[in-house]
């Protein structure tokens, strides 16, 4: 039977039939998605997408039906991945760094995403979940490893001998209280950061707060001088699809020396401002996508969170025939959180 999937190119979706050659090597892996997130990320891949067309879809949830003679996996098991589809033998990935693969290939960004009814893997791409959460909760796992992820690169910037980082309160702030910035806000609390949520869209605070954590909305964190040159740590988790992020903002808001990391992407030119962010010190990362372990850690350790979380997360469902409508959604950030795609049981 011809598999189905759907195609971006253009300004425009289209589904198409193809076929999957069913000889696996031994370490390949046939996975059939079946329900898959949108992402801030797809949107931008979709604004700047030209000519090439691409199969969306990386934050999901798949089930093994085929494997190779000597593939770790077994016919049935529930699986994700990370985006980047890593070769597990250059330099990065020997040093952990997946994300940083030297021949790596992109889930849901080139010609290969999880809009698709079958897709193949190896089987070091997929990580094993657990068999006892519904299919709306295993989907959430990927961009669960985005905020882990953001957070353990800020305490690995958190340099130990600081006199005034271990005499001062860990104040962190992150900016975007979307799904990324929620558990950005999970992961940092759990490493022990006091965690301030920054949000202009009031819903999404609300949300946050409901949540449990402090949140805050951009004009009162503008107006108060309270806030102003209060944090050691920011996370820009905006992911800013309409604009350059938090990013102007982080001068006001970090105290001198402030350490910052930049998750995902901004739709304009944040146009650094090299004598400001030499006034205060400021030291910068950017994140790009998650190494497998980070998702593997999520795996083992956010099961309970995650099981929480998901009611307050996924607050749209759509059928894979509905994926025009589903991205249509995207563009109001008062209702949405996390838009799930079903794309087949
Ligand atoms: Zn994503
Ligand atoms: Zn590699």
């Amino acid at each position: 039977m011809s598999e189905q999937k759907y195609i971006y190119n253009n300004g425009k979706f289209s589904k198409e039939s193809y076929e999957l050659d069913s000889k696996l090597d031994s370490n390949e892996v046939l996975v059939k998605p079946l329900r898959m997130l949108i992402c801030a990320s797809d949107l931008h891949h979709m604004r700047s997408q030209k000519d090439t067309p691409i199969v969306l879809g990386h934050e999901y949830v798949g089930r093994v039906t085929q494997v190779g003679d000597s593939a770790s996996l077994s016919i049935g098991d529930l699986i994700t991945s990370t985006a980047c589809l890593h070769c597990n033998e250059c330099k990065q990935c020997e040093a952990g760094f997946t994300n940083f693969c030297e021949n790596r290939d992109w889930l849901g960004f080139e010609n290969t995403g999880a809009l698709s009814t079958l897709v193949k893997f190896k089987d070091h791409h997929l990580v094993k979940l657990p068999k006892d959460i519904s299919l709306k909760q295993a989907s959430l796992f990927e961009v669960a490893s985005i905020g882990y992820q953001a957070a353990n690169l800020i305490k690995i910037m958190e340099c130990e001998c600081d006199p005034i980082v271990q005499s001062s309160t860990k104040e962190i702030l992150i900016c975007g209280a979307g799904p990324v910035g929620l558990f950005c806000a999970l992961a940092a609390e759990k490493l022990g950061y006091e965690v301030t949520l920054l949000e202009k869209v009031s819903t999404r605070a609300k949300k946050a707060t409901d949540l449990g954590f402090k949140c805050l909305l951009l004009p009162e964190v503008l107006m108060s001088k309270d806030h102003h040159h209060k944090f050691n740590f920011i996370i820009d988790a905006t992911g800013d699809v309409h604009g350059a992020g938090a990013f102007r903002y982080a001068p006001m808001l970090g105290c001198y020396r402030f350490k910052m990391v930049v998750v995902g992407k901004y739709l304009t030119d944040p146009k650094f401002e090299f004598s400001i962010l030499n006034n205060m010190g400021a030291t910068l990362s950017f994140m790009r996508g998650t190494p497998i372990s980070a998702l593997q850690s999520v795996v083992d350790e956010w099961k309970e969170d995650i099981v929480k979380w998901e009611p307050h997360l996924i607050t749209h469902e759509y059928e894979f025939d509905e994926v025009e409508a589903a991205y249509e959604t995207t563009s109001d950030l008062n209702s949405t959180c996390k838009i799930m795609i079903k794309v087949q049981d």
